[in-house]
């Protein structure tokens, strides 16, 4: 039997025929057996350049529907995708070509110049490009090159695909996921969210990072669904989309744009059946405000590079804000505690290191054997870095990371429990809470304030207004206001940045 995840993809696609895999707005459809032709195509031309099985294929292009036809091709001969963030200079791709060591880096074709040079540096031996409208020499390839109709014999713990972490934390790491991995996260995700060949996903997400790429895409592909695929997130985009589509996968920017705009109603939405939301905490607000606007109750969950999806809310049942819902099937959950590094569950309620065991759970860090010793167990889990609890009701509450936990005074603080006293002051729009070095206390508590536009505070008033709420030890010793928080593509807030920013405030 092969375990090649391309194998189900190519059974559901030969079944759907003429039904739509994929269209753009600018009107470019693939059907998915021109999908799955196109496919072997690919494939031809990855076999001419000499991509074998175990192959890394490296590729940092633009969102575009034969971006995916390369990812699916690549698992087509064996190889393991590597996608790259387009925002990744030449001097981070070049650290990524060196580690990796791809057999095949694709680029977009005005870098073809620029990814020669690095590739020439790094060893890599073969550079192609592609453009955004099926251009470039990769597709110039696939034109000359014999079909490859056959699926590359692959093993459940064979990799498919190494995708490099989003760095927010410190340097991305290179997570190896095998086809099982992927596999069964797509299947349990379609399952848990009745994903059927109905439905059409609108998909605004980046496709290098875990939510745009497997979450939505495999999802999509397992089930025979269709994509409505957006080059990027635009909320006029998005609302023209919604009357056709079904789903939407979002991170909590998304929807707090389109809560901005006043054609979000339960009228536009009425064709649409889920929403989703990760990559970061969707604030209880925002979950709310969603909900009286069109009706639907956003579904969270949460999920990381190393370890696919992890837990959602349920698609039947209480959908409760601030929380990621439960273990999905077959994924197990602990809380346990960090300091007495015994891995001992702890009761519910009590906030320690979410730990994750399933199949989902990848492989380990890509030539990295010290870190992936410390943090994938023995006994199978993974040490997530996430702080968590989970409540009464079995549900998973995310408090933060662990490198982002304040200790003050010899006392833990919890940077969310601040930030969400500071964002329901009325004049608020968000917050962040980190610890920056301090002679006294070790850490001292630090505030980084948007406020809503038009509003005005000054630092004591923030002071004084958590007073009666928060005990001493947790109040923000000094208060920034700024006009927007650091984020990346994905919505996270880059406190590593803001750390590094206030570092002498107390100096
Ligand atoms: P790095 O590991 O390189 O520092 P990263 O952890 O941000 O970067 P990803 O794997 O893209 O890289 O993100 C996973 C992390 O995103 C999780 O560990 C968690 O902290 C956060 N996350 C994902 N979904 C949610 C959610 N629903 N609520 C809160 N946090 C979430
Ligand atoms: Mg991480």
């Amino acid at each position: 039997m092969n375990n090649n995840l391309f194998a189900t993809f190519a059974a559901k696609m030969q079944e759907r025929g003429t039904a739509n895999f994929i269209t753009t707005p600018e009107g470019k459809t693939y059907s998915y057996a021109e999908a799955l032709s196109t496919t072997e195509q690919i494939a031809g031309a990855l076999k001419m350049l000499g991509v074998e099985p175990g192959d890394r294929v490296a590729v940092q292009v633009d969102k575009s529907p034969e971006a995916i036809l390369l990812y699916l091709a690549t698992l087509r001969v064996g190889g393991v995708y590597l996608p790259l963030n387009t925002g990744y200079t030449a001097d981070e791709v070049g650290y990524f070509l060196g580690d990796a060591e791809p057999a095949l880096f694709v680029c977009q074709p005005a870098a073809f110049e620029s990814a020669k040079a690095i590739a020439a540096e790094t060893g890599c031996p073969c550079v192609e490009t592609l453009g955004v409208n099926a251009d470039g020499s990769l597709m110039e390839k696939v034109g000359k090159a014999d079909a490859y109709t056959g699926i590359e014999q692959r093993a459940d713990d064979d990799l498919a695909a190494i995708l490099y972490t989003s760095g927010t934390t410190g340097r991305s790491k290179g997570a190896m996921l095998t086809h099982r991995n992927l596999g069964s996260n797509c299947r349990s995700l379609a399952e848990a969210w009745r994903f059927t060949e109905k439905d059409r996903l609108i998909h605004a997400l980046p496709i290098f990072h875990t939510h745009g790429l497997f979450v939505a895409c495999n999802v999509i592909l397992i089930t025979g669904a269709s994509l409505y695929f957006m080059s990027k997130f635009d909320v006029d985009m998005i609302i023209a989309a919604m009357p056709e589509g079904t789903t939407l996968m979002g991170v909590p920017t998304f929807y707090t744009r389109l809560l901005q705009d006043d054609r979000l109603t339960p009228e536009l939405t009425s064709n649409m059946r889920l929403f989703t939301s990760g990559s970061a905490p969707l604030t209880a607000e925002t979950h709310q405000k969603f909900e009286e606007r069109t009706g639907h109750a956003i579904l969270e969950r949460y999920g990381m590079t190393e370890t696919n999806m992890n837990t959602s809310n349920p698609y039947d049942g209480d959908r409760i804000a601030g929380t990621v819902g439960m273990p999905l099937p077959g994924v197990e959950i602990r809380i346990t505690d960090p300091e007495a590094g015994d891995h001992k569950p702890l009761p519910a309620g009590e906030i320690g290191m979410l730990e994750v065991r399933g199949p989902n759970v990848f492989k380990g860090y890509w030539r990295m054997p010290e870190k992936t010793k410390a943090e994938l167990l023995d006994d199978g889990f993974f040490i997530t870095g996430d702080l968590a609890l989970i409540d009464e009701r079995g549900y998973v509450q995310i408090v933060g990371r662990d490198k982002d936990l304040v200790i003050s005074g010899g006392f833990n603080v919890y940077p969310k429990e601040v930030e969400q006293v500071i964002d329901a002051m009325p004049e608020v729009m968000e917050s962040a809470v980190i610890g920056v070095p301090h002679p006294d206390f070790g850490e001292g508590v630090t505030a980084v304030v948007v406020l809503l536009p038009g509003e005005k505070l000054e630092e004591v008033d923030v002071i004084n207004a958590l007073a009666g709420h928060l005990a001493k030890f947790k109040q923000p010793k000094r208060v920034f206001f700024v006009e927007a928080l650091p984020r990346n593509t994905m919505g996270k807030v880059q406190k590593k940045q803001l750390r590094d920013e206030y570092k002498d405030i107390y100096q």
